[in-house]
């Protein structure tokens, strides 16, 4: 009779784990998108300014451009409005002891070193006047100077950071129109289990409806740079396994499949990813719940990792150990994966149980800093985790009440 190995040795912990597991990925690659379809994308290279920002001096203010030395004039007898340096005109010049119409980023025209905005002016037929005293004039005033943003060859945006709407603008100011851009990852899931049904099905009074395919698939969707292409169901039969996974191998740069990787008689996940090429890296690890999770490298630089099927464990496992693997072959800073936040747990007398493995408790987010610990039934109690705002990681051996890594369940 085989006996249980890894029950005998000490099962390796969470962050040696995944230490192994992101050494063993490559990056999916670099491809060009349009700008408009490369929001939340991770920038593949650095992109700098073609030219200074802004191009040349302008206003910062409605009003007038004048020469400071015709301020006291201003103020007294006031100056004739030679015209308007009219925004998006070439720079024109201003005539000696004149005043010059502007508008914000209008260019400001040679021989003007003030703009007096328009609050401070009366205007009356072509002269304008000064409200209050000229002294308040300084040289300068509200004029935003050529290149003072960046010159042209300052960096813009660098490689391997996020797309945000605001990087969205920079590039599009600087004429980068097609961004080269991490590859999204592209993932196949398949739940595993003759138990399951799908959604719109009735399941059998023993029976179950599939509830990780959809809730991890929308965990991975959250992200902008994963690309979730199916989610399958299959039976816990090696042959029915073997061929979603090699159909999935086609089509996904990563397979994560939930359940059937225990020690059962049915779970055969390992064997059958083994027997398409896999190579393991882990099989059961310091962590609870979700001990049983397996990650293997599949042929042609494809990740697997085999999720357990408990709903909790397929959850925290997904968010804590698949996602930053996705983030390493997507191209993504870690950080884009990394807590939430650090949160100490308000001491309610909760039992926070064993220290032998890194915990994830479920919460609820009780203050910026803060959260307070749910009760729950265990790693199959989808309520208690659909009532909780995501869960704190209770590194091995730590005990106390934290701070500890927060991880929401919500990418916001
Ligand atoms: P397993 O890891 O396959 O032994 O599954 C562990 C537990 O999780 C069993 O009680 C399963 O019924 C349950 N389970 C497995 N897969 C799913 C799923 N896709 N949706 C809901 N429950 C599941
Ligand atoms: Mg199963």
């Amino acid at each position: 009779m085989t006996t249980h190995v890894a029950e005998t040795t000490p099962l390796l912990a969470l962050d040696a784990a995944l230490d192994t597991l992101l050494g063993r990925l490559e990056p999916v690659g670099v491809e060009r998108v349009e700008l408009s379809h490369a929001a939340g994308r991770i920038l593949a290279e650095d992109v700098r300014a073609d030219r200074p920002s802004p191009p040349v001096d302008v206003s910062a203010m409605d009003g007038v451009a004048i020469h400071l030395c015709d301020a006291h004039t201003l103020a007294s007898d006031g100056l004739s409005i030679a015209g308007e340096a009219s925004i998006g005109a070439p720079v024109c010049s201003l005539p000696v002891g004149t005043a010059m119409r502007i508008f914000t980023g209008g260019p400001v025209p040679t021989g003007a070193d003030v703009v007096v905005m328009r609050e401070s002016l009366i205007e009356a037929d072509t002269i304008v006047r000064l409200r209050e005293s000229a002294d308040r004039i300084r040289l300068h005033q509200h004029i935003r100077f050529a290149g003072e943003n960046a010159i042209c060859g300052d960096m813009i945006a660098r490689a391997g950071s996020r797309i945000t709407p605001a990087v969205i603008g920079a590039l599009a100011s600087v004429g980068a129109g097609s961004p080269l851009v991490q590859k999204r990852v592209r993932v196949a899931i398949i739940v595993t289990g003759d138990e399951l049904v799908s959604v719109a099905q009735t399941p059998t009074p023993t029976g179950l409806r599939d509830s990780n395919g959809p809730a991890v698939a929308s965990l991975l969707a959250q992200r902008s740079w994963i690309n979730v292409v199916s989610v399958e169901r299959v039976r816990d039969q090696k042959s029915e396994l073997a061929a979603a996974l090699r159909q999935a191998m086609q089509s996904a740069d990563c397979v994560i499949t939930t359940g059937g990787v225990s020690m059962g008689d049915h779970d055969h996940v390992p064997d059958v990813v083994e027997s398409l090429g896999g190579r393991e890296v882990f099989h059961r690890i310091a962590i609870k719940p979700g001990k049983p999770i397996f990650a293997a490298t599949l042929p042609e630089n494809r990740l697997f990792i085999g999720l357990p099927g408990n709903a909790v464990s397929a959850l925290v496992t997904a968010r804590r150990i698949a996602l930053p693997a996705l983030a390493a072959i997507a191209g993504a800073p870690s950080q884009c994966v990394g807590p939430d936040a650090r949160v100490t747990i308000a001491d309610d007398g909760h039992d926070m149980g064993t220290n032998s493995r890194t915990r994830f408790l479920l919460v609820e987010r009780v203050g910026p800093d803060q959260v307070r610990l749910l009760k729950h039934k265990g790693s199959g109690d989808l309520p208690a985790a659909a009532n909780s705002d995501g869960f704190v990681e209770i590194p091995q051996g730590s005990e106390g009440v934290g701070p500890f890594d927060y991880y929401a369940w919500s990418d916001t």
